[in-house]
Order: C-alpha cells, then structure tokens, then sequence
C-alpha cells in the first residue's frame, strides 16, 4: 500500500513541464521558417506591385515624353510666339487646350526666350499660366539650350504635383520660345488605393515626391548637402525650401526598392512587417497549440501508463497476498490434518487396546466364572437333584406298594428332570464358550408352567400363594426354549428365597402381556424387596446378599446377559406395596411357528 501511494504520489506534471521547456525552443526554428516564407511571399508579390507600377509610371511618362518636340513644329503653335498677336495667341491657346484634351496632358504651354508664358491650354482658367514666367524653372533654360527639358515640381499656379518636358520651338534656325507639357502625377498617387503597403517615391535629391501616405510628402529620406539645398531653393520643386527629414523605423516596414535611372528616382513600397509578423504569429501559436495538445496526449498517455503499471501492480501485490494466504491456509490445514490424523491413529490404537483390553476382560470374567462353575453348576443343578432324589425315593415307596404307575411316572418326571439337568449344563457350558443360537418363538405359558414345576414342592413346602394372570390366549416370544426357562427359574427361584426370608402369608404373582413393542412379563413377590445396593449390584456377577440360602451371585448376570442376548431386557424394581418386581421385557414370536429346532442341549 505504501508502495503504491508513492508511485500515485510522483510529480509527473513536473517532468512534463520540463519536458515542454525542452520542446519549446522548438518553436523558435517554426517561427525562423514562417518569418522566411511569409517574408518571401510578400517580397515576391511586392516585387511584382512594384515592376507594375514602375511600368506604368514609365509608360505615363514616356506618352508625353515626345510630344513637346512634335508639337514644336506646328506652325500655329510657332505663330503664337514668332507673332505674338492676340490673335494668334487665342489659335494657340485652342490649339493647346485641343491638344492637352485629346493627350490626357494636364497643361501644355508656350514660353518665350524670356520664360514668360504667351499660351497655354489653361488659357480660359482663373489659374491660367498666361502671363507668368517660369524662367527659374530647369526645364525651360534645358529647352531654350536645344536639350529635352525634364522636371519634376509642385505647380506654383497650381498648386498640383507634375513632371515637365519641354523643347525648343524653331523658327528656321532661330529658338523662338520653348513649348511644356505637364504631366500631372497627383493622379498616379491616387492610383496607388488604400492598401496596408505604402508608397514612397524619392527624387534625386532623396526627398518624397509622390506616397501613399500625406505626412511623408516632401519630406526628405536622407540629410540634403548645401549645393542640393540651394538648387531646391533656386528651383523650388517642393512646397517648402527645407524639407523636413523622414525616419523610416526599419522594424516597423519592409522596403523594397526600385531606382528609376531615366528619372533618377527611386520607387519604394514599404511593406508593416505585422503583415508578416502576423501569419508568423498565427503559424507559431498552431505550433504550440500543436505541441501543447501533443504534451497534453503524451501526459495522459503517461499518466494511463502510470495507471495501467499501478493496476498491474496492484493486482500482482493482491495476488502475491492471496497465494501467500493460500499458502498460509494450506499449511494450516496439512498441520491440522497430519494432526488429526496422528489423532485418528491414536484413537484407532487406543480403540484397538480397548477391544484387546475388553477381550481380555471378558476371558478373565469368563475363566473366573468357569473357576467357580463347579459351584455355579451345584447351586443350578441343586434343585433338580434333590426333586431327583425326592421323586425316586417316592417311587421306592410307590413299587414298595405296588403302586407302579405312579412309580413310572416318577420315573418319568426324573428323566425329564435329568433331561433339564443336562439342559442347564449345555447352557452353563454354552455361556461359557458364549456360543450363541439364534432365537425362535416360543410359547411363554408352558416355559412357565415348566419353570414353576421345578419349584413346586418347594413353594408348597413354604406355603407359597401363587397368583397367575396369564391370557389364555398363548403368547410368543422370540427366546430360547431353555434360555427363557433357565431365566424364569432362576427368577422364580430368587422369589421364594425372598419369601423364606419373611413370615406368612407369602405371596407370589404370575402376569404377562402383549405391548406394542413385544411381551412383558412380570414375577412379584411380598418379600422384603431388593435393598438399595442390590437394585444397584445385582447385575454384577457373584453379588449376593443372601445368607440363610447359599447364594452364587450368578443369577441375575446370567439372566441379565441371557435377556439382552435375546434382544430383550430384564428390569429389577421393588413394588410401592413391598416386594421385588421382576420384568422381562421380550420381543414378540412368531404364534405358533418354530423357526429353529430345538436347541441341542449337548452342544
Ligand atoms: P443369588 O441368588 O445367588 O444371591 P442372584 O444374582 O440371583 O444371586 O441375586 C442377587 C441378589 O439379588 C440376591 O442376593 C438378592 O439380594 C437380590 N434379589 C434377587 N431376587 C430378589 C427378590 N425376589 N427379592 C429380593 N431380593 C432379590
């Protein structure tokens, strides 16, 4: 993050406006370029301004150049001056206006060798030149000398810029007089319009003669030496004898000139340097604007660069950050599941000394149950034995008095009783070896019944009241036939050594019945009930609080571990009115149908 802000934070507008101080001089050689094609542009085209116009002020003058000379030797015009008659001076005068109107020539006239004018074209004016002598004039003493006479001069009747020719006027070989012709070059100015150039002809005194401009006339381009001073009072071209001097600011005008050699004039067109200084301008200001928009196109360039590396750089610290959590996390998760994993191999170890140490348990129970069997076997064999014994001596008795169907039945009753005997071994041993037959229906009435004869001398000997509630109807449940015997005889069997434990009356309750989950039987008796800490202990294998019977503490484990081996459960409880009851929770049997055969009592 730091990182970034310090890159977002760069002055790139200040290596940008070095970038354009650097760039600037640039312009310097643009505008040395435009000031060269654009000062090129205008000479060229005042240069054509000025042949132009040379041209036409050459032509202008060259029109009237000759014209004195051939009007020379008209003979009304030499009459005016040979015979100075009023009447061949109005001819003369006609002639001249004639003349003067037909050529464009502004005056024409005719002087006599003293310089006086005797006609002229302007005869009729209120400014005529009639009368008035121009002898000072230049042209008139070249005239008189045979010479073409030239001059330029402000009229002074008129008061009108022109050029002058004049010649001699012959009379055979006799100068009679000179005959002038005025040009008027006022007109050739106004020629010029109102153009930004401006015009500027000089003499050869360098003074201004004709401009397109009124403050520069007459008025002198460079310092006058004292002879040119005293011709320019002598003749008086100007309207002033000193003309005031001209400074043309050099920065402020281009000039170009053209001399006149014929006239000793020279034309000049100056030409403001803003027509020049101002396209310049215009060209050196795109530039720049060109150069600004191309700064300003490489600064947003520079800056979307700038962003696009922040972006890229951004994304690559995220993504530097994210692996480095990813990274982090998995090597979070590879400690935490190794961890779990040396955990779930503990625990599969720990689980698998358990097992052992719960096999090993169950053997060491197991082998100290068989230690005792030889007890636990005399204490379950016990009762039959003695019915037994009891039955052969009463059938001893019965043959003794020949009474021997009673004796067989005797008989009978002490195989069937050896038969049971042999059964309660087979169990013992099968409880030992743990060997398990799967359950079957059995009917619960006659397991009763078989488990109460077993005890029936002794009830009756202990005067022992028995109240059954059984349904008729035969209940099945899912046991086996000697494991539900084996269980309600020793239920039984715990019943009356309770009772022999109180006085008369003794009672003893037989009930069954059918619940939704199976069948319930219950065994209640009116002795003195289980204490506190064999309704706690009695589960446990060799428990016992009996003294006046000997007892193993095998009963109940048996019967405890019998129940749960057929899926049902055995419930030890005393009843509010006194007395223990005994619940034998089994699931229902199919009625009437045996699924097994018969256990095999010598397995
Ligand atoms: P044993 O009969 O050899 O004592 P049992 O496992 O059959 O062994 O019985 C354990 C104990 O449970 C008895 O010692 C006795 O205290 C108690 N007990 C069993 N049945 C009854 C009963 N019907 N009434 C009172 N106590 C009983």
């Amino acid at each position: 993050m730091t990182r970034l802000s310090t890159i977002a934070n760069r002055p790139r507008w200040r290596s940008l406006a070095l970038l354009a101080v650097c760039l600037a001089p640039l312009l310097w050689p643009l505008q040395h370029l435009a000031e060269r094609y654009y000062g090129n542009e205008l000479i060229s085209q005042n240069r054509q301004t000025l042949d132009l116009y040379v041209a036409n002020l050459l032509g202008t003058l060259h029109r009237y150049e000759m014209l004195p000379q051939i009007l020379s030797d008209l003979p009304a015009l030499r009459a005016g001056l040979v015979n100075p008659q009023p009447l061949t001076q109005d001819a003369a005068n006609r002639l001249l206006k004639d003349i003067s109107q037909q050529t464009g020539a502004d005056v024409m006239y005719l002087m006599d060798p003293s310089g006086q004018t005797l006609a002229a074209s302007n005869w009729d004016k209120h400014d005529t030149f009639v009368g008035r002598n121009f002898a000072f004039r230049p042209y008139f003493i070249d005239a008189m000398a045979g010479r073409l006479g030239r001059f330029f001069g402000l009229g002074t009747t008129s008061a009108k810029r022109g050029y002058f020719f004049a010649a001699a006027v012959h009379d055979h070989d006799r100068v009679v007089g000179a005959l002038v012709v005025k040009v008027d070059l006022d007109r050739t100015e106004t020629l010029w319009g109102k153009t930004p150039e401006q015009l500027l002809l000089t003499d050869h005194n360098g003074v201004v003669i004709l401009t397109s401009n009124p403050e520069w006339r007459f008025r002198a381009t460079r310092p006058l030496s004292a002879d040119e001073e005293k011709a320019i009072t002598a003749i008086q071209p100007y309207p002033t004898r000193n003309p005031k001097p001209l400074i043309i600011n050099d920065k402020a005008w281009i000039t170009q000139t053209q001399p006149i050699d014929e006239v000793g004039w020279s034309v000049n067109i100056l030409a403001p340097r803003v027509l020049v200084d101002r396209p310049v301008r215009t060209v050196v200001a795109v530039g720049g604007a060109t150069l600004l928009v191309l700064m300003l196109l490489l600064g947003l360039m520079m800056q979307r660069r700038r962003h696009y590396l922040d972006r890229i750089a951004f994304e690559a610290e995220g993504r530097h950050e994210l692996e480095m959590r990813v990274i982090e996390r998995t090597s979070d998760l590879e400690g935490l599941n190794s961890r779990l994993k040396q955990e779930v191999l503990e625990r599969e170890q720990a689980q698998q000394e358990l097992v052992r140490a719960q096999d090993e348990l169950l053997q060491a129970g197991k082998l100290s149950a068989l230690g005792t069997m030889s007890a636990s076997i005399s204490h379950e064999l016990n009762q039959p034995l003695a019915a037994i014994r009891s039955y052969a001596e009463n059938a001893e008795v019965l043959l003794d008095h020949q009474r021997t169907d009673d004796a067989r039945n005797n008989l009978k009753l002490i195989s069937e009783l050896t038969a049971r005997m042999a059964s309660i071994i087979a169990h013992l041993r099968a409880f030992a070896r743990r060997d398990r037959h799967a359950p079957e229906s059995v009917a619960l009435q006659p397991a009763l019944e078989d488990a109460l004869a077993l005890l029936a001398k002794r009830r009756r000997s202990m005067e022992v009241e028995l109240i059954r509630d059984l349904p008729d109807a035969t209940l099945w449940v899912q046991a086996g036939e000697t494991r539900l015997r084996q269980v309600l005889g020793n239920l039984l069997a715990n019943a009356l050594d309770a009772l022999t434990e109180k006085g008369p009356p003794r009672k003893l309750w037989l009930s069954a019945e059918q619940t939704a989950q199976g069948v319930n039987v219950y065994i209640r008796d009116n002795g003195p009930g289980f204490t506190n800490e064999a309704l706690t202990r009695a589960r446990e294998p060799f428990f016992t609080t009996k003294t006046r019977t000997q007892g193993l503490g095998l009963g109940l484990a048996i019967c405890d571990a019998l129940m749960r081996a057929l899926d049902g459960e055995l419930v030890f409880a005393n009843h509010p009115s006194g007395g223990a009851v005994l619940t034998l929770r089994l699931r229902a049997g199919e009625s009437g149908i045996s699924l097994q055969p018969p256990e095999d009592l010598s397995a």
